[in-house]
């Protein structure tokens, strides 16, 4: 048997095990969570729906929790990637419409069914599937039809989308509910893609609408499409990046973002060391003055870089320090030598705020050579989400 390890990583263990869980932690605000979305719908208006994109566990910050803070402020609809992250949410309890954004095989259409887990067509294929498994139920199954419009990836083309309205249209337990698109480069507002994706998109709804064919929810913007596109807001937004709290570009007036998520540890070793000792794997960092190093126990297997290797720092006593050495799999060393006075249990910031002092998951990106999405995605399941409502002494 196969297991994969979907469920939120915050739920796991007892509450005696939570509490004396080990000192590395993320903490997620959901009230942050929760302001973004209703900023996000402010911005949008009231004509359009915001979808909560919780994929990846909810981009690292726990799906469900994410998920139930972002329809108690107004988002009505939740995307995920595959049926397993829908029945994630199904299993604790969220009833609100949820569509799977990424490839649903024909093996899993009568769970996504039974669950009332929206599907995506974005293959002719799907259709058959997902109308077998419809005609038990003995209700309508809504879908929503994917368009490719110049990403690449999934998504039907033009005359597969027109033969499979009419195909659908002698389905009667299938409900074309929404027809929709992505867009590659929003990120990059002057790039001109994004506007020729729109109007390509545009020019295929008004050419189906002539044929007859119409769906009760149009969309297209991820974060950086409903920030920089307004013309792609079309009945809904898809919203991940932005609900986190993170700009995809340069902010823009009119909308307040505030990160959710921060990552913390504390010292479990302080040591001394004389000038010319080495630290970590292959000694590629060596001490050129008596100095003073913090052990953390966080490692690339929480999701800290390798790459931030000897590159990175950490806020301590509100302060940075530099990351000596290797960034191991369990450990990792930080040069406190000019940080006075750092004590066993010390608490240290990798990403968030600490006093005055802040280090910004963009910034952490930046240094490991990726993007924020991807240092969400990577906090590994064993780091204990810590949600600021219910926050745990530490
Ligand atoms: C992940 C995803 C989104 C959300 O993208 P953000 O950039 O995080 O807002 C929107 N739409 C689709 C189809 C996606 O897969």
């Amino acid at each position: 048997m196969i297991l994969f390890p979907t469920a939120a990583p915050c739920g796991g263990g007892s509450r005696e095990e939570q509490r004396l869980g080990r000192p590395t932690w993320a903490e997620v605000d959901l009230a942050a969570i929760a302001a973004n979305v209703a900023s996000l719908r402010r911005f949008v208006g009231s004509q359009t729906q915001v979808m909560a994109v919780v994929k990846a566990g909810g981009y690292g910050h726990g799906a469900a929790p994410v998920a139930s803070a972002a329809l108690a402020a107004g988002a009505t609809w939740l995307g995920v990637s595959c049926l397993e992250e829908g029945m994630e949410l199904r299993r604790a309890r969220i009833a609100a419409r949820i569509l799977i954004l990424g490839h649903l095989p024909a093996e899993q259409a009568p769970l996504a069914a039974q669950h009332n887990i929206t599907a995506t067509i974005s293959l002719p294929e799907q259709a058959e599937s997902l109308a077998a498994a419809a005609r038990p139920l003995g209700r309508r199954v809504a879908v929503h039809l994917k368009l490719d419009t110049g990403m690449s990836r999934l998504g039907l083309s033009l005359p597969e989308l027109e033969d499979l309205l009419h195909l659908l249209a002698r389905h009667q337990e299938i409900k074309v509910e929404g027809c929709y698109t992505h867009l590659a480069c929003a990120d990059e507002p002057a790039d001109e893609a994004t506007a020729e994706q729109l109007e390509g998109f545009g020019a295929w709804l008004a050419r189906l609408r002539r044929e007859g064919f119409s769906f009760a929810l149009h969309h297209a913007a991820n974060s950086a499409g409903a920030i920089h596109f307004p013309e792609s807001h079309l009945d809904l937004v898809r919203c991940g990046l932005a609900m986190y709290g993170y700009w995809p570009q340069d902010p823009v007036p009119g909308l307040e973002l505030r990160p959710a998520l921060s990552l913390r540890s504390r010292v479990v070793r302080v040591t001394r060391l004389p000038a010319g000792a080495s630290v970590g794997y292959g000694a590629t960092y060596r001490t050129t003055r008596p100095s003073v190093l913090a052990v953390l126990p966080v490692g690339y297997a929480d999701g800290v870089s390798r790459a931030l290797s000897n590159r990175g720092s950490v806020l301590l006593r509100g302060r940075r320090a530099p990351i000596a050495g290797r960034v191991s799999m369990d450990l990792l060393t930080v040069d406190v030598t000019d940080v006075p006075g750092i004590t066993l249990g010390d608490e240290a910031v990798l990403v968030g705020r600490q006093s005055e002092d802040e280090i910004q998951l963009e910034e952490m990106a930046g240094l490991a050579g990726t993007v924020a999405y991807e240092v969400m995605c990577g906090l590994s399941l064993r780091v204990p989400r810590v949600y600021l409502d219910e926050r745990r002494k530490h």
